[in-house]
């Protein structure tokens, strides 16, 4: 109920909402994880799901890697987790060109990372931009011209820590020279914590750029779009009423959770403070919230 106050996660609650569910879809930063470092207890809560018979889905907003790539960070971290389980929004990017029948001998500019050009490779299209690009500088001569290639037929912005004005120029053109060009962000999370002390900027300043300079509103793919969510319940064939999403984030994990009703828990693991959940000016509440996800082992009977 998106209205009521949210509870703090009890023995009783959790049981019930437990009993509940088929699914826990799980945000990854804040939740899982914070950067590279796994937040504790996570094995161990994760292994209780699984053992109550609980189907877990992981679904990230972070395009910088590939589905492929976020099964090596979860072995690395000493969790077993398959591809399969595992929703990402360079995966989401590459999936919603699929869905809609993007040609594949059209293009795909990318501003982002090896993640997005992972993912449409392994789709099958051909990919631009991204990492090689980063190097690329432009001569602002007076009578200079800037070529790009006309067969490009989608855009899609991730967060890139190589943008430049070279790729501003080139996604800019590809959207505004073809008025049939596809323009895809796979999220538009403003900030991120990057590291442990500060926030950086995120995805949505370079797709807000892009979005400037070109006057088109972007197709979202991640968080909190309702494209993540119809693809994975397509996938899982489960009902929204038995998932239940566990996120950090107000405005994506839980709006996402909520808009397909699903039940929704909030970690204070992450991005999100009590005194902001709390806040008279938040009108996005999730069920229950608790400090961090391994709360939930001591009401789990092992
Ligand atoms: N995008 C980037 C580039 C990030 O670094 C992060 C978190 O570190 C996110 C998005 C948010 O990821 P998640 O949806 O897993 O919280
Ligand atoms: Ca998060």
């Amino acid at each position: 109920d998106a209205t009521a106050s949210p509870s703090l996660l009890s023995d009783q609650n959790f049981n019930s909402l437990c009993d509940s569910v088929e699914a826990f879809l799980f945000d990854c930063d804040g939740v899982i994880w914070k950067g590279d470092k796994l937040i504790e207890g996570v094995p161990e809560a994760l292994s209780a799901l699984r053992s109550k018979g609980k189907k877990l889905v992981f679904v990230t907003n972070n395009s910088t890697k590939s589905r492929k790539q976020y099964a090596k960070k979860f072995q690395n971290l000493g969790l077993e987790v398959s591809e399969e389980e595992i929703f990402s929004s360079s995966f989401a990017a590459a999936m919603f060109l699929k869905i809609n029948n993007f040609p594949t001998d059209k293009k795909v500019y990318v501003i982002g990372e090896e993640g997005i050009l992972e993912e449409l490779e392994l789709a099958g299209f051909t990919g631009l931009g991204g990492p090689e690009d980063g190097k690329k500088t432009v001569d602002l001569k007076p009578n200079c011209l800037f070529e790009h290639d006309k067969n490009v037929g989608a855009v899609v912005v991730g967060l890139d820590h190589y943008i430049n004005y070279y790729k501003l120029q080139y996604g800019t053109l590809c959207i505004r020279e073809n008025p049939g060009c596809l323009f895809v962000a796979t999220n538009r999370d403003a900030v991120g914590h990057m590291t442990d002390l500060q926030e950086w900027p995120g995805a949505g300043c370079m797709v807000a750029a892009i979005c400037g300079t070109t006057k088109r509103e972007p197709i979202v793919v991640g968080k909190p779009s309702t494209f993540m969510m119809d693809f994975l319940l397509q996938r899982f064939h489960i009902k929204p009423s038995k998932m239940c999403m566990v996120g950090d984030r107000l405005d994506t994990d839980i709006l996402f959770g909520q808009n397909a009703g699903c039940k929704t828990l909030l970690v204070l693991s992450g991005v999100t403070t009590l005194s902001e959940l709390e806040d008279p000016s938040n009108h996005i509440k999730p069920d229950h919230y608790t400090n961090k996800l391994s709360d939930i082992l001591q009401f789990i009977e092992t």
